[in-house]
């Protein structure tokens, strides 16, 4: 039976983080000065084990979560995750097996996902123009190698391969139209992301969010588009078709038209714990709930409890909530 929050949201999406490692430094997600050579990742055994994961998506499963998507940090770090991904595509329910990556690791591993059972990729990509690639991911990856990757993915039929883009004023958002026709040209759906506070590492600011209207703005002035009606409810991408026909392209407008109304989805850290939004500062400890030897009957009232506590709704007031409460950072809970 499917559960609902306190203001009727049931629960559909499960986002799990793999780990807290990368192996870019994003200067809006790890940057440099926090994240360096000192800092402490986690060590291996406080991950979750891939069969605590697998027994967690079993249960939110039974719950009415059709859709998991593995993130991080970065998913491709993790050992072994073709075995995690054959095990969570095995649960019944989960119809939608998805991964969120740099893709910098993808061109060598986007076949053998697909055969473990992975059905899509995002890849996060904020440019493609080499020097501002490299200034955002400050890292000496090249662009290149991430192109691969996308290739790769679609090559496998990890479809459709979708490219997420934040933009931040000033930094990428001269490059809007380049990555739309770089999407248009190679058949990827490409989503524009407004810049989030998440976090307290990035020093986000309101001036450095480019709207979304903004965006499909510009995008309209050079090809004409059309609005595309929201392939099931809550929805969070606006989607627009190009009018030539050469596919869509959408906008997620998470700070200027905040969707919490319709946010059914779950987190699990890297470390076990269940966050029920994205700018949550404490999490619930399901890993210690495991260990201590809880069985499924137990998980599941566990997990039923929270969601049915829940009131989340950050983005809507954000307007008049201060942004120095403690939250958790992006590359823990993986977006
Ligand atoms: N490393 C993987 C990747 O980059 O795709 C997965 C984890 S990363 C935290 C997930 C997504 O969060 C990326 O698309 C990234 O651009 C996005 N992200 C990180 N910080 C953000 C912020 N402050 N606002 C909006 N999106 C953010
Ligand atoms: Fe790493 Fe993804 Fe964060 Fe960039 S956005 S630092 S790739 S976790
Ligand atoms: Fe969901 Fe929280 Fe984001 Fe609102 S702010 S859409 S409740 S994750």
């Amino acid at each position: 039976m499917a559960e609902t929050d306190q203001l009727g949201r049931p629960v559909q999406d499960l986002r799990v983080s793999l780990t807290d490692r990368c192996n870019f430094r994003c200067t809006y997600c790890m940057p440099r000065e926090i994240f360096g050579p000192e800092y402490q990742f986690l060590p291996q055994e406080e991950l979750l084990a891939f069969d605590e994961i697998a027994r967690i998506a079993r249960v939110f499963a039974r719950m009415g979560v059709g859709k998991v998507r593995l993130t991080g940090g970065e998913p491709l770090l993790r050992q072994g995750i073709e075995d995690l991904i054959a095990r969570l595509a095995a649960i019944e329910g989960i119809e939608d097996l998805s991964l969120t990556t740099n893709a910098s690791l993808l061109a060598g591993k986007a076949e053998m996902l697909r055969q473990a059972g992975l059905h899509r990729v995002n890849v996060s990509l904020d440019s493609v123009d080499n020097a501002t690639f490299r200034q955002v991911s400050d890292v000496n990856v090249s662009l290149e190698r991430v192109l691969e990757g996308l290739e790769a993915a679609q090559r496998a039929g990890l479809e459709p391969v979708k490219v997420n883009a934040v933009i931040q004023r000033g930094v990428t958002d001269d490059g809007i139209e380049d990555l739309a026709a770089f999407a248009r040209a190679r058949g990827y759906t490409l989503r524009f992301i407004e810049y989030m506070d998440v976090g307290n590492t990035n020093g986000w600011k309101l001036d450095d969010v480019v709207p979304a209207r903004e965006i499909v703005d510009r995008l309209e002035a050079r090809w004409p588009l059309e609005a595309i009606e929201p392939a099931y409810p809550g929805e969070v991408a606006e989607r627009y078709r190009y009018r030539d026909g050469a596919g869509e392209v959408g906008v997620i407008a998470s700070v200027t038209q905040p969707f919490c109304g319709t946010c059914t989805r779950a987190r699990l850290s890297a470390q076990g714990e269940l966050f029920t939004c994205l700018f949550a500062s404490q999490g619930q400890d399901l890993r210690g709930l495991l260990r201590r030897g809880a069985d499924d009957a137990e998980l599941e009232a566990s997990l039923r409890g929270t969601w049915a506590a829940r009131t989340d709704r950050y983005s809507r007031l954000r307007a008049v909530a201060t942004t120095s409460q403690p939250k958790v950072e992006m590359s823990y809970i993986g977006g």
